[in-house]
């Protein structure tokens, strides 16, 4: 599998590493807290749906996307 599979398989589950919050957005703010939140009490699931929420937000909003890939 070449580097850009595995990262796009990655993508498709959640996989990624943390996104990094847009400097002075309050919602970036608040999915930074829900996923850290999601990642101290142990669930995995809740914490990768906190990421591709994130990643939603971050390409509709700030049009950050991840490698080309984005979640629209
Ligand atoms: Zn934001």
């Amino acid at each position: 599998m070449s580097d850009e599979t595995a990262s796009f398989v990655a993508a498709l589950f959640g996989k990624l590493p943390a996104p990094e919050a847009h400097p002075g957005c309050d919602e970036c703010r608040e999915f930074q807290k829900g996923r850290q939140i999601a990642t101290e009490a142990g669930d995995g699931s809740a914490e990768a749906d906190a990421r591709v929420l994130w990643r939603n937000h971050l390409a509709h909003v700030h049009g950050i996307t991840y490698q080309g890939i984005s979640y629209q």
